[in-house]
């Protein structure tokens, strides 16, 4: 009888088209490497591969070429290395992430704090089928959130502050929404279409514009592919504390409704935003 494969995918190991070898997924967070990190990935490379590594779409490291005898030593190499290993398959996929406001000077939020907790507490969780996430830190949404089964999109709520404004016009000249206006010298925000994006806060020559709330608005149900759609909006301004607490109910939600092999937008599709909403308040409450 021939003996049994490994769960390749489990690992972040996917079978070439070419029989025998592997392609080798490793993963980091918030697509951070250090300078010793690629160097060990080079002698990885030469080592196990092909020499070759392949960047992916979605922040990964691809070391193809790996001969299917050598996966326990490749893997074991990996970890010695101080890399860790992606995760394919049936379960959450490591987690793409732009620089946020570590860097990125429209950035609102710190990216890299959320894409840590991702990857420690949900990267490599089972579930119905493949499951991706991605953190963006303001509106621009550089990493496509609406387009993944869970984005996480960084977001601040602007507060004006009356007796402060001069009534300059600065800031509805530069809302990209179009979500300001100038009404008898009071400046008046349409919440409805304010994109959330702070660009006002920071050009007002009077600081009459602060920030409120901030955090993540949370889109689900969104995917790309062979037939791609965007997700919903499921929350807004949810804080970074209480993030974790959040996916956990969206992802339970996720397994009760979903049938085995559907995705999140499938659920989406035939459930409805309102359904997924309630069943993760009721987690939550
Ligand atoms: S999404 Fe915003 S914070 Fe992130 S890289 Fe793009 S512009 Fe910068
Ligand atoms: S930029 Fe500041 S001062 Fe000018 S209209 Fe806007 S809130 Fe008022
Ligand atoms: S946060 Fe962005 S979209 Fe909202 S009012 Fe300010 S500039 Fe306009």
């Amino acid at each position: 009888m021939a003996a049994t494969k490994p769960d390749y995918k489990r690992f972040g190991f996917i079978p070439q088209r070419q029989q025998g070898l592997l392609l080798m997924r490793l993963r980091n967070q918030a697509g951070d490497m250090t300078a010793d990190g690629l160097r060990n990935l080079a002698d990885l490379a030469e080592k196990y591969g092909n020499g070759q590594v392949h960047l992916t779409l979605r922040q990964g490291i691809e070391i193809p070429g790996v001969k299917e005898e050598l996966f326990e030593q490749a893997l074991q190499a990996v970890t010695d290395a101080g890399l860790s290993p992606a995760v394919c398959g049936l379960r959450v996929r490591p987690v793409v992430t732009c620089p946020g406001n570590a860097t990125c000077p429209y950035g609102l939020i710190n990216t890299k704090t959320l894409a840590k907790t991702l990857d420690e507490q949900f990267v490599g969780r089972d579930l119905p089928a493949k499951t991706k996430f991605a953190v963006s830190g303001c509106a621009n949404s550089c990493t496509k959130p609406q387009s993944h089964d869970v984005g996480f999109r960084g977001a601040l709520e602007p507060l004006v502050k009356q007796s402060s404004c001069i009534s300059c016009g600065a800031c509805v000249r530069r809302c990209p929404a179009k979500a300001m206006k100038l009404e008898n010298k009071a400046l008046v925000i349409d919440y409805e279409k304010c994109l959330s994006c702070g660009v006002c806060t920071r050009l007002c020559p009077k600081k009459a514009l602060a920030a409120g709330k901030t955090g993540y608005h949370i889109f689900v149900g969104g995917k790309g592919g062979r037939y791609s759609n965007d997700g919903a909006l499921l929350a807004k301004f949810i804080p970074e504390d209480k993030l974790a607490t959040y996916l956990d109910a969206i992802l339970q939600t996720y397994k009760e409704l979903a049938a085995p092999g559907q995705r999140l937008s499938a659920v989406l599709a035939k459930e409805g935003i309102g359904l997924i909403k309630s069943k993760v308040e009721e987690k939550l409450n």
